[in-house]
Parts: C-alpha cells; structure tokens; sequence
C-alpha cells in the first residue's frame, strides 16, 4: 500500500472554499455514506446543512442534531427543486441500492435512481449551486474485465467500451454522463466518485441490502450467540474485492469535490487492497474469538469474480488515497454491529 504523502501538497477542502453559512445540501442523508458526510461537515463547522432522504426520519441511520432533516423523494420534480433551493453545493448520494443480493434482484428499482439523479442535478443548476458530487460505482466497469479473483486492478478509462453491471451499474455510467455534459454544456462543475465497497459503523447490516463486510460480521456474531459455529458463504469464497472505510469514503469525496483538476472527471475512490471473501470471514472469526464450520451456497448472488481499484490516477492528482487498513476498519465495524446486534435483541432501536 502507498505510502500517504499529502504533506507534500495541500488538497482543497470545503473549509477551505466555502463561508460557514453557505448552504450544502445532501441527498440520501438518512442512508449509510450520506449521514456520515451530514455529520462530517457539521463537525467542521458548517452551520447550514440541509440533509434529504425519502425515508421517515424515524428510520434514518444517524441524525446529526443542528442539520436541518427533511423527508422528501428526490425523483419527484418538485422535491428537488426544494431540497436545491438556495444551496452552494449539492451532494447526491440518494440511490436505490444494496449489496449483491439486492442489485442482482432489483434491477428496475437501481435503474429508477437516474430519476433521482436527473431532478437533482438540473435542480442544482437552477438553483445556481457551484458544484454538484455524483456518486457513482465501480459497478460502472466493464464486467467483462473482472472474471478472474486474481484481478487487475480496474482504471478509469476500463469503463468503455462499456458493458457495466446490468441495472445499477449502467444508472451510473448514464449519470455520470449527465454531469459530464452539465460542465461542457452549461458550465457547472460537477464531480464523480466511483466508489469501491464502502464499509464501516452506521451502515446496512441486516435486512437484505447489506454488504460482505457487515454481512459477514454479522453472522460470526449470530453464529456465536446460538451456539451453531456455522457460517454460510455466497459463492466459493474465492471472490475478491477492495474495501473502503467510511472515514476514507468521507474525506475523500470532500477532496475529489473541491480539485479543479477533477471537474467532470470520473475517479476511484477506492482502497487497492484486494481481500478475498474467506479472508474477510477468517479476519471476522479471529475478530469474535471463534471457528466456524463454513458452507458454501453456489447458488446464492456472487457478483463479478474479482475487483479491485487502481489508484494511480488519484495518487498521482490528489498525492492521496484511502489507507485505513482492512483489519483495523472491520474490527471498528464488527464491533459496532455486535452493539446493534444486542440491542435489537433487547428490544432497543436500531440501524437496518
Ligand atoms: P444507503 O442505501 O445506505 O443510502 C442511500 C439512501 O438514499 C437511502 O437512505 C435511501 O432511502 C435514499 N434514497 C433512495 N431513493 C431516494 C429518493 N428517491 N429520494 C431521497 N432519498 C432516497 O447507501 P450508501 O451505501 O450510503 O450509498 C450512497 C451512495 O453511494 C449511493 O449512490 C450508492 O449507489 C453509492 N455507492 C455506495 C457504495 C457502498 O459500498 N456503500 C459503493 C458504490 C457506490
């Protein structure tokens, strides 16, 4: 893993660009990534931050007090030329999404986010914002370059000739073109992250739109508490993948907004250590103190073979890359779901 060497050049940040009163608006806040930025800019001191998703604010994962939380759906018209009004920047991360096992089966719902992502960028522009954040996914390449678990890492420019992921990631690639075409036609300034699996506390554990990570988590942690030491894994085991802490995820997407030399330029936002799905349940195990016995369900949804992020491009313009290491995330993550995990069981609210 790379070396961080930010101290060498000083990346731009929203504190750096923007007056604690300006308006940032978030789609998708009540969600996973959305949230932790809602609370990651009220930490830095922005006193005006509008927070949007379409679910009741009883079942957000985190309500940052002092952020104003609206409930409203932004593939309505008229919702995000509200949620828009006024701001100077605008983030959407609102999307219909899960982990493979929602993907995989709901293509029609992931395809129905360009509605989201339609409305809110020319409600953006309306509105005058000054920039505009997408995030996109690395479900946007080529699926064809990722059937080997001993993966090349995938670069930006591996996303055309496209053949991306069939619903989710072909909504992605049609969005970003959007943004693209926002900044040449029309000279907004947009940016476009292409997220690699992001995990950490306060994400989807349970219920079906999880992903490996806290999925894997959790059930260690259920296998634990019944007393059955058995764990069933999608596919072989043998598939890879790269893992992003959301601490990395956040900061990033604060740099990759504020780079002008990332206007309307897709860019990984990814970490490049490549995990495969036994290590991630032996590193889980080793985390609960446990073996388990371990099925394989060939049946079950197993996405591509392999992916990984080549992070060349953001090293070499941002002189930065996500580097929380993958055992010291998931432990922070295991044990925030055992945490969820005993207080759903005592009859406690909890995220998903
Ligand atoms: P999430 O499901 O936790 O959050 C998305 C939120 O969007 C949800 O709370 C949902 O209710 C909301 N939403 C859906 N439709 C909406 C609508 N019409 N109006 C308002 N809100 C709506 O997902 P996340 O993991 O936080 O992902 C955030 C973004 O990052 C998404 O665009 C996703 O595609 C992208 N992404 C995430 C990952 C990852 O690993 N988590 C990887 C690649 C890309």
């Amino acid at each position: 893993m790379a070396k961080k060497t930010a101290q060498t050049k000083k990346n731009l940040k929203a504190a750096d660009v923007l007056g604690k009163d300006d308006l940032i608006v978030i789609g998708g806040a009540g969600g996973f990534i959305a949230g932790a930025l809602a609370k990651y800019f009220h930490e830095q001191g922005f006193r005006r931050i509008r927070a949007i998703d379409k679910k009741p604010l009883p079942q957000w994962y985190q309500i940052t007090p002092g952020v104003e939380s609206l409930c409203m759906d932004l593939s309505e018209k008229q919702c995000a030329i509200e949620a828009c009004k006024g701001a100077k920047e605008v983030y959407n991360l609102a999307a219909d999404m899960g982990g493979m096992g929602f993907i995989e089966r709901f293509r029609v719902e992931c395809l129905r986010s360009v509605l989201i992502n339609t409305h809110m960028i020319e409600a953006a522009y309306c509105a005058g914002a000054e920039r505009y954040f997408f995030s996109s996914s690395a479900c946007a390449y080529n699926v064809e370059l990722q059937k080997d678990p001993h993966v090349r890492a995938l670069k930006e420019s591996d996303a055309y000739p496209a053949m991306a992921e069939r619903g989710y990631g072909w909504e992605k690639l049609i969005s970003e073109m959007f943004c693209q075409e926002y900044w040449a036609e029309r000279g907004m300034k947009t940016a476009i992250a292409r997220f690699h699996n992001v995990y950490g506390p306060f994400g989807t554990w349970d219920g079906g739109r999880e992903k490996a990570p806290a999925a894997i988590c959790r059930k260690v942690i259920e296998a634990k508490d019944s007393g059955r030491h058995e764990i069933t894994i999608w596919g072989s085991g043998r598939q890879t993948r790269s893992f992003m802490y959301i601490d990395d995820c956040v900061n990033g997407i604060d740099i990759i907004m504020h780079c002008k030399d990332l206007i309307a330029v897709p860019i990984n936002l990814g970490s490049n250590e490549l995990i495969a799905v036994n290590d991630l349940v032996s590193y889980a195990e080793q985390i609960g103190g446990i073996k388990l016995k371990r099925r394989y369900d060939m049946d079950a949804p197993q996405g591509v073979a392999g992916r990984n992020s080549d992070n060349t491009f953001i090293k070499q313009v941002l002189r930065w890359e996500p580097d929380t290491p993958f055992k010291k995330g998931l432990k922070k993550t295991y044990d925030w779901i055992e945490r969820q995990y005993y207080d759903r069981k005592a009859g406690k609210r909890t995220v998903s």
